[in-house]
């Protein structure tokens, strides 16, 4: 499905087969001569037929398209091979643009980006066999583009003109190590990606590539809960018409998550992320941690992992680096 968001600003429908957001909003800006497409779905048929069908109806050629990357994830950057030539600029933050060329696969079918995952899973405290299956079953195994993409790298304050739109762009860690928002400086609306979601919690896991995920995710909401922002588009869900309220429901969300790792860990004299994670009361439709799908276990330990790092670099926790397993506990 295709329609009209803002003069000239199409949002594209990308179903997600197999994803819970069940579907991307990949926006398309009409320019005079180029036009900018952000963000693509998955390497899957489906997303492929929905693109070039809603391209189509729009009268665009793909010739004539730019495409914008807001992070590396997959739902994202999937179809970029499909939908780009050679000549076709594909803008991406530069940490960004590299994942996604770490998460193609090389010559032993498995992938950098995945490799350093499997590492950090051990790390902190995934049972082998649950690792082996996550790894198997991520989405960025299945759906990434298959070959390595030339990107042009985009910076802070970076402004790409498209017909009448003039947008900045704004660099917003966390979700991703490398996510960025494009803010349409004259009618001051953000196309804010995944950073912010109305309804939705983005989730904020570790990557070898961050230090600090959440104190970076918590940093970009400061950000652009200071800047003056109309309205944001995002890449799944309604339209956030009040960013700040919004801003301040997942500072809120993320308050009380942290309390309750404390809480966690205040029980015990140490845990691994891991542990930590099996007692968080996540927003599922399952009754025990052990009943639960061993993606969400993958993307629950790697939420929890990024609440643990924070607390430690804010001098609430410390990590206890033994030999395999990284364990926290209370300061
Ligand atoms: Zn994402």
């Amino acid at each position: 499905m295709v329609r009209e968001v803002q003069p000239n600003i199409y949002i594209i429908e990308v179903p997600l087969p197999g994803n819970p957001l069940t579907c991307l909003n990949s926006y398309l800006i009409k320019g005079k001569k180029r036009n900018l497409l952000i963000d693509t779905g998955l390497n899957h048929e489906e997303c492929k037929k929905a693109m070039l069908e809603g391209l189509a109806s729009l009268n665009v050629k793909l010739e004539e398209t730019e495409i914008f990357v807001t992070h590396m994830h997959v739902d994202h950057s999937g179809l970029i091979p499909v939908l780009a030539n050679d000549l076709t600029k594909v803008y991406c933050s530069n940490l960004d643009a590299h994942l996604i060329n770490c998460c193609v696969p090389n010559c032993t079918g498995t992938s950098e980006f995945l490799n350093e995952m499997q590492k950090l899973l051990l790390m902190h405290g995934f049972p082998l066999g649950e690792v082996y299956q996550a790894i198997y079953e991520h989405p960025a195994r299945e759906h990434n583009m298959g070959k390595v993409q030339l990107f042009h790298i985009v910076r802070e304050n970076d402004l790409l003109q498209v017909g009448d739109y003039k947008f900045k762009c704004v660099g917003t860690p966390g979700h991703s190590p490398g996510h960025m928002c494009l803010y349409e400086i004259n009618e001051k609306f953000l196309i804010c990606g995944d950073h912010i979601l109305d309804e939705i919690i983005p989730t904020v896991k570790i990557t070898k590539w961050s230090a600090n995920p959440l104190g970076n995710y918590l940093d970009s909401l400061d950000k652009i809960a200071e800047m003056d922002i109309s309205f944001a588009l995002p890449a799944h869900g309604k339209t956030i018409n009040n960013v700040k309220a919004r801003v301040n429901e997942l500072r809120q969300h993320h308050e009380i998550r942290l309390n309750e790792v404390l809480g966690i860990l205040g029980d015990k004299s140490r845990m691994n992320a891991y542990q930590v994670a099996s007692k968080i009361t996540w927003d599922v439709e399952y009754a025990s941690w052990e009943q639960l799908p061993v993606l969400l276990k993958y993307f629950a330990g790697c939420v929890a992992a990024s609440y643990l790092i924070y607390l430690c670099n804010q001098n609430m926790a410390r990590k206890i680096d033994s030999e395999e397993v990284i364990y926290f506990e209370l300061i």
